[in-house]
């Protein structure tokens, strides 16, 4: 016993040589997981001819994988997309924002944006992108006009959302489509909070869209991936490109989370949709709330236009404010410990977030204000519970705020 390795059991021959999968005449219903990063080819001239595409083959994940063509191919079908079977999975929506911008543009090139984007696409466009000498203006998507007038000789991209965060105004889509194709300039979409279900971009002449898969398409709040998908072949190349050069792979795992969830979207979102239709009336009705924000309602400030766009698809997402200030909004949140406060949004359950401590804390509270986001205002984003108990929980929460500021 003097010498341990000796009494170890020698490694057995061929332990490290690779087993093939088992046989079977049956095949596997639920999608295989794949989380191999290589791929072995035949031959030198084999793999010759899948990097030249002649055949097709699997090289290496930071490529392409099948988890992300299965899932992708499935969001290709829900978008209508122009070019099917060719969109992208990246690693999260930002990264699918970030390489569209980056994929597309170069140096002295100009977009023209919606001034309510998501946060982090304000961020890489007013902040990151001008060094490397992108430069952006940020307008009013809901005002053509505004966007027309933003619009430079060097601008080639417009970017938008459909409904913003977390007001929730409509964009003139009709407008904006119309002017980017009078002006050839190419207009992409992120269609994260409509999704697919609400509105499909390309039906109206999108060139690209964009989803934050994260959040209602894969639906429960376990992984982080983003899609792009283009119009053009050559677009869709130069995304590719970037995306792989930069290593913005997605984890197989998070593809086939986020295709499993996949399978139950339109269940979810239409039962979340119904929900948030009621949860927003029956809110309007409570003391204390000060107004409601639903692109459906007639008192929407874009009723018409979101009537027109999205018909009685008003969506998961629903805006409140509360009077009686952070105190207020404190108890509220509080009174409903039940219930997910968190700064997200498309999870299987409904999850609450209040922007101005969270994605608008950053903006001055000038422009917050103007911007309608006071410290009483919050986000739903609605899930798929029994809607009486939705109503209790929102009816406590509200009567606990009104108590702070009665
Ligand atoms: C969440 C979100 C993103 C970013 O997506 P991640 O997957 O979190 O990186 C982009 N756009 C919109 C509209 C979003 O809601």
């Amino acid at each position: 016993m003097s010498d341990n390795h000796s009494d170890l059991p020698s490694l057995p021959e061929g332990l490290v040589r690779r087993t093939p999968w088992p046989a079977s005449v049956s095949r596997a219903v639920g999608t295989p997981l794949q989380p191999s990063v290589v791929y072995a080819s035949e031959s030198p001239d084999q793999l010759d001819a899948q990097y030249g595409g002649q055949v097709k083959g699997f090289t290496y994940a930071r490529e392409g994988h099948p988890n992300a063509e299965v899932l992708a191919g499935k969001i290709d079908a829900l978008e209508a997309a122009p070019l099917q079977g060719q969109g992208l999975i990246v690693g999260s929506g930002m990264a699918a924002v970030s390489a569209v911008v980056m994929g597309l543009l170069s140096a002295g090139d100009h977009v023209v944006a919606g001034v309510q984007l998501y946060g982090r696409s304000l961020r890489l466009l007013t902040q990151d992108m001008p060094r490397f000498g992108v430069t952006a203006t940020l307008a009013d998507p809901t005002d053509v006009r505004a966007m027309e007038a933003a619009i430079r000789p060097e601008t080639r991209l417009i970017l938008i959302e459909v409904v913003s965060n977390p007001t929730l105004r409509v964009a003139d889509m009709d407008g904006i489509l119309a002017l980017g194709r009078a002006k050839g300039i190419s207009v992409a979409v992120d269609n994260t909070f409509t999704t697919p279900r609400g509105y499909r971009p390309f039906d109206h002449g999108a060139d690209i869209v964009i989803h934050s898969v994260t959040k209602m398409l894969a639906g429960h709040s376990d992984a982080t991936l983003g899609y792009v998908a283009c119009r053009d072949a050559d677009d869709r190349k130069a995304i590719y490109d970037f995306a792989t050069t930069t290593g913005m792979t997605p984890s197989p795992f998070d593809c086939w989370l986020a295709e499993r969830g996949l399978y139950s979207f339109h269940l979810r979102y239409d039962r979340a949709e119904d929900n948030a239709r009621l949860l927003a009336d029956h809110l309007a009705g409570l003391k204390g709330v000060r107004r409601v924000i639903y692109p459906t309602r007639p008192d929407h400030p874009d009723h018409n236009r979101a009537v027109g766009l999205l018909g009685q698809r008003g969506g998961h997402m629903l805006s409140f404010e509360v009077d009686g200030g952070r105190a207020a909004a404190n108890a509220l949140t509080r009174a409903m410990p039940d219930l997910a406060f968190a700064p997200t949004l498309g999870d299987i359950g409904t999850t609450l977030s209040h922007p101005g401590s969270s994605s608008h804390r950053a903006v001055a509270e000038a422009d917050r204000l103007a911007q309608g986001i006071s410290e009483g205002f919050f986000r739903i984003s609605v899930g798929v519970e029994d809607i009486a108990l939705l109503k209790r929980d929102f009816t406590g929460g509200v009567a606990a705020a009104a108590a702070t500021a009665g």
